[in-house]
Protein backbone atom coordinates (compact mmCIF):
# COMPACT_ATOMS: atom_id res chain seq x y z
CA UNK A 1 0.00 0.00 0.00
CA UNK A 2 0.93 3.92 -0.59
CA UNK A 3 2.01 5.60 2.21
CA UNK A 4 -0.97 7.86 1.00
CA UNK A 5 -3.07 4.88 1.59
CA UNK A 6 -1.65 3.76 4.50
CA UNK A 7 -2.83 7.30 6.28
CA UNK A 8 -6.42 7.44 4.54
CA UNK A 9 -7.18 3.93 6.01
CA UNK A 10 -5.53 4.93 9.32
CA UNK A 11 -7.92 8.11 9.55
CA UNK A 12 -11.00 6.09 8.23
CA UNK A 13 -10.30 3.64 11.30
CA UNK A 14 -9.75 6.69 13.62
CA UNK A 15 -13.42 7.93 12.73
CA UNK A 16 -14.80 4.85 12.87
CA UNK A 17 -13.60 3.85 15.88
CA UNK A 18 -14.62 7.69 17.24
CA UNK A 19 -18.12 7.32 15.63
CA UNK A 20 -18.49 3.85 17.87
CA UNK A 21 -18.04 5.30 20.92
CA UNK A 22 -20.25 8.36 20.30
CA UNK A 23 -22.89 5.97 19.57
CA UNK A 24 -22.90 7.07 16.15
CA UNK A 25 -22.78 4.75 12.55
CA UNK A 26 -19.31 5.46 10.64
CA UNK A 27 -21.82 5.90 7.97
CA UNK A 28 -23.22 8.72 8.64
CA UNK A 29 -20.46 10.52 8.47
CA UNK A 30 -18.73 12.37 5.60
CA UNK A 31 -14.53 12.59 5.30
CA UNK A 32 -13.75 15.18 3.12
CA UNK A 33 -10.03 15.23 2.01
CA UNK A 34 -8.61 18.75 1.97
CA UNK A 35 -6.38 19.15 -0.82
CA UNK A 36 -5.30 22.89 -0.83
CA UNK A 37 -1.74 23.62 -1.36
CA UNK A 38 -1.43 19.71 -3.48
CA UNK A 39 -1.29 19.31 -6.87
CA UNK A 40 -4.52 17.60 -8.76
CA UNK A 41 -2.11 14.75 -9.18
CA UNK A 42 -2.47 14.25 -5.67
CA UNK A 43 -6.53 14.50 -5.98
CA UNK A 44 -6.25 12.23 -8.64
CA UNK A 45 -4.39 9.30 -6.54
CA UNK A 46 -6.97 10.07 -3.68
CA UNK A 47 -9.80 9.53 -6.07
CA UNK A 48 -8.26 6.24 -7.37
CA UNK A 49 -8.05 4.86 -3.54
CA UNK A 50 -12.03 5.97 -3.26
CA UNK A 51 -12.29 9.08 -1.97
CA UNK A 52 -15.09 11.29 -3.51
CA UNK A 53 -15.14 14.45 -1.38
CA UNK A 54 -12.94 16.64 -1.55
CA UNK A 55 -11.85 20.25 -0.36
CA UNK A 56 -10.34 23.49 -1.46
CA UNK A 57 -10.24 27.15 0.16
CA UNK A 58 -9.30 29.35 -2.26
CA UNK A 59 -10.93 29.95 -5.39
CA UNK A 60 -8.43 29.96 -8.45
CA UNK A 61 -6.90 26.73 -6.95
CA UNK A 62 -10.76 25.11 -6.92
CA UNK A 63 -11.54 25.91 -10.94
CA UNK A 64 -7.56 24.80 -11.46
CA UNK A 65 -8.26 21.36 -10.23
CA UNK A 66 -12.04 21.10 -10.68
CA UNK A 67 -10.74 21.78 -14.97
CA UNK A 68 -8.25 19.27 -14.67
CA UNK A 69 -10.10 16.85 -13.41
CA UNK A 70 -13.73 17.43 -14.57
CA UNK A 71 -13.73 13.71 -16.23
CA UNK A 72 -13.69 12.37 -12.44
CA UNK A 73 -16.60 12.08 -10.27
CA UNK A 74 -15.45 14.27 -7.64
CA UNK A 75 -17.66 16.25 -5.33
CA UNK A 76 -15.93 19.55 -4.48
CA UNK A 77 -16.46 21.54 -1.27
CA UNK A 78 -15.50 25.23 -0.97
CA UNK A 79 -14.09 26.09 2.42
CA UNK A 80 -12.38 28.92 1.88
CA UNK A 81 -13.39 33.07 2.49
CA UNK A 82 -14.98 33.98 -0.65
CA UNK A 83 -14.85 37.32 -1.89
CA UNK A 84 -18.11 38.51 -3.38
CA UNK A 85 -16.99 38.95 -7.10
CA UNK A 86 -15.67 35.06 -7.18
CA UNK A 87 -19.05 33.83 -6.28
CA UNK A 88 -20.00 33.12 -9.79
CA UNK A 89 -16.36 30.83 -10.40
CA UNK A 90 -17.14 29.15 -6.87
CA UNK A 91 -20.90 28.44 -8.24
CA UNK A 92 -19.65 26.88 -11.05
CA UNK A 93 -17.16 24.63 -9.42
CA UNK A 94 -18.02 23.49 -6.64
CA UNK A 95 -20.85 21.27 -5.37
CA UNK A 96 -20.87 22.46 -1.73
CA UNK A 97 -20.17 25.57 -0.51
CA UNK A 98 -19.38 25.67 3.77
CA UNK A 99 -18.18 29.07 4.12
CA UNK A 100 -21.58 31.62 3.93
CA UNK A 101 -20.55 33.92 6.28
CA UNK A 102 -23.01 37.16 5.32
CA UNK A 103 -26.14 37.71 3.30
CA UNK A 104 -23.96 39.64 0.39
CA UNK A 105 -21.85 36.45 -0.60
CA UNK A 106 -25.12 34.44 -0.42
CA UNK A 107 -26.64 36.84 -2.69
CA UNK A 108 -23.80 37.29 -5.33
CA UNK A 109 -23.81 33.00 -4.76
CA UNK A 110 -27.97 32.72 -6.02
CA UNK A 111 -27.06 36.03 -8.42
CA UNK A 112 -24.57 33.01 -10.23
CA UNK A 113 -27.32 30.86 -10.52
CA UNK A 114 -27.70 28.97 -14.01
CA UNK A 115 -30.92 27.51 -14.70
CA UNK A 116 -32.63 26.01 -12.41
CA UNK A 117 -29.65 24.36 -10.61
CA UNK A 118 -29.55 24.17 -7.07
CA UNK A 119 -26.63 24.38 -4.69
CA UNK A 120 -25.82 23.95 -0.99
CA UNK A 121 -24.71 25.80 0.93
CA UNK A 122 -24.06 26.11 5.02
CA UNK A 123 -23.46 29.09 7.11
CA UNK A 124 -20.07 29.38 8.14
CA UNK A 125 -20.20 29.91 12.40
CA UNK A 126 -17.20 32.09 13.71
CA UNK A 127 -16.55 30.59 17.23
CA UNK A 128 -13.82 32.76 17.98
CA UNK A 129 -13.55 36.27 19.37
CA UNK A 130 -11.83 37.67 16.36
CA UNK A 131 -14.15 39.06 13.75
CA UNK A 132 -11.23 38.47 11.29
CA UNK A 133 -11.68 35.09 11.27
CA UNK A 134 -14.21 33.47 8.37
CA UNK A 135 -17.90 33.22 10.16
CA UNK A 136 -21.15 34.89 11.30
CA UNK A 137 -20.97 35.35 15.08
CA UNK A 138 -23.36 32.34 16.65
CA UNK A 139 -26.10 35.23 17.39
CA UNK A 140 -26.51 35.98 13.60
CA UNK A 141 -26.23 32.91 12.55
CA UNK A 142 -29.81 32.34 12.58
CA UNK A 143 -30.78 35.36 11.02
CA UNK A 144 -28.31 34.82 7.89
CA UNK A 145 -29.72 30.95 7.61
CA UNK A 146 -33.21 32.72 7.28
CA UNK A 147 -32.14 34.91 4.70
CA UNK A 148 -30.59 31.78 2.43
CA UNK A 149 -34.08 30.06 2.97
CA UNK A 150 -35.35 32.92 0.71
CA UNK A 151 -32.55 32.25 -1.80
CA UNK A 152 -34.08 29.62 -4.08
CA UNK A 153 -31.50 28.40 -6.10
CA UNK A 154 -29.39 28.10 -2.76
CA UNK A 155 -30.42 24.63 -0.26
CA UNK A 156 -28.96 25.49 2.99
CA UNK A 157 -27.58 22.33 4.69
CA UNK A 158 -26.53 23.31 7.57
CA UNK A 159 -23.24 24.98 9.58
CA UNK A 160 -19.52 25.21 9.18
CA UNK A 161 -17.10 26.12 11.67
CA UNK A 162 -13.45 25.84 12.47
CA UNK A 163 -12.05 25.41 16.12
CA UNK A 164 -10.33 28.40 18.06
CA UNK A 165 -6.69 27.17 18.58
CA UNK A 166 -7.10 28.76 22.34
CA UNK A 167 -10.24 26.74 23.50
CA UNK A 168 -11.06 23.05 24.01
CA UNK A 169 -12.28 21.88 20.64
CA UNK A 170 -14.81 19.67 22.49
CA UNK A 171 -16.61 23.23 24.27
CA UNK A 172 -16.37 24.80 21.17
CA UNK A 173 -17.85 22.71 19.36
CA UNK A 174 -20.56 22.47 21.64
CA UNK A 175 -21.35 25.74 21.09
CA UNK A 176 -21.94 25.23 16.94
CA UNK A 177 -24.45 22.00 18.27
CA UNK A 178 -26.59 24.68 19.85
CA UNK A 179 -26.13 27.05 16.49
CA UNK A 180 -26.63 24.07 14.48
CA UNK A 181 -29.86 22.61 16.56
CA UNK A 182 -31.61 26.32 16.04
CA UNK A 183 -31.23 26.64 12.83
CA UNK A 184 -32.37 22.85 12.48
CA UNK A 185 -35.16 23.84 13.84
CA UNK A 186 -36.16 26.66 11.65
CA UNK A 187 -35.12 24.40 8.51
CA UNK A 188 -35.33 20.94 9.29
CA UNK A 189 -33.44 19.61 6.42
CA UNK A 190 -30.38 21.63 7.86
CA UNK A 191 -28.62 19.06 9.43
CA UNK A 192 -25.06 18.92 8.68
CA UNK A 193 -22.23 19.75 10.83
CA UNK A 194 -19.25 20.30 9.30
CA UNK A 195 -16.44 20.42 11.79
CA UNK A 196 -13.16 18.45 12.44
CA UNK A 197 -9.72 18.70 10.72
CA UNK A 198 -6.63 16.74 11.61
CA UNK A 199 -6.62 18.05 15.06
CA UNK A 200 -9.63 17.59 16.47
CA UNK A 201 -12.21 15.39 14.50
CA UNK A 202 -12.84 13.25 17.47
CA UNK A 203 -14.10 15.62 19.18
CA UNK A 204 -16.12 16.78 16.23
CA UNK A 205 -17.95 13.39 15.71
CA UNK A 206 -18.33 13.02 19.35
CA UNK A 207 -20.19 16.62 18.76
CA UNK A 208 -22.22 15.62 16.36
CA UNK A 209 -20.41 16.35 12.63
CA UNK A 210 -21.89 14.85 10.04
CA UNK A 211 -19.08 16.59 7.58
CA UNK A 212 -14.85 16.28 8.47
CA UNK A 213 -12.28 18.55 6.67
CA UNK A 214 -9.48 16.44 7.29
CA UNK A 215 -6.18 17.59 5.62
CA UNK A 216 -2.32 16.92 6.54
CA UNK A 217 -3.40 13.57 8.62
CA UNK A 218 -4.37 12.46 4.82
CA UNK A 219 -1.91 14.21 2.54
CA UNK A 220 1.05 14.60 4.72
CA UNK A 221 2.04 17.93 5.42
CA UNK A 222 1.08 20.88 2.73
CA UNK A 223 3.42 21.64 0.08
CA UNK A 224 4.92 25.88 1.47
CA UNK A 225 3.50 28.38 -0.38
CA UNK A 226 5.13 31.40 1.54
C1 LIG B 1 -6.95 23.58 5.73
C2 LIG B 1 -8.31 23.45 6.28
C3 LIG B 1 -8.74 22.24 6.87
C4 LIG B 1 -7.87 21.02 7.03
O1 LIG B 1 -6.82 21.25 7.94
P1 LIG B 1 -5.90 20.09 8.52
O2 LIG B 1 -5.49 20.58 9.85
O3 LIG B 1 -4.76 19.94 7.57
O4 LIG B 1 -6.70 18.84 8.59
C5 LIG B 1 -10.05 22.19 7.33
N1 LIG B 1 -10.89 23.26 7.25
C6 LIG B 1 -10.50 24.42 6.70
C7 LIG B 1 -11.48 25.55 6.64
C8 LIG B 1 -9.21 24.56 6.20
O5 LIG B 1 -8.84 25.73 5.66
Amino acid sequence: MTELGARLSAVDERIADAARRAGRRPEEITRIVVTKFHPASLVRELHALGVRDVGENRQQELSAKAAHLGELDLRWHFIGQAQTNKAGAIRRDADVVHSVDRPRLADALHRAAEGDGVLDVLVQVNLTDDPGRGGVVPEDALGLAEHVLGLPSLRLRGVMAVAPLDEEPASAFARLRDTADRIRSAAPGADWMSAGMTGDFVEAIAAGATHLRIGSAITGPRPDRG
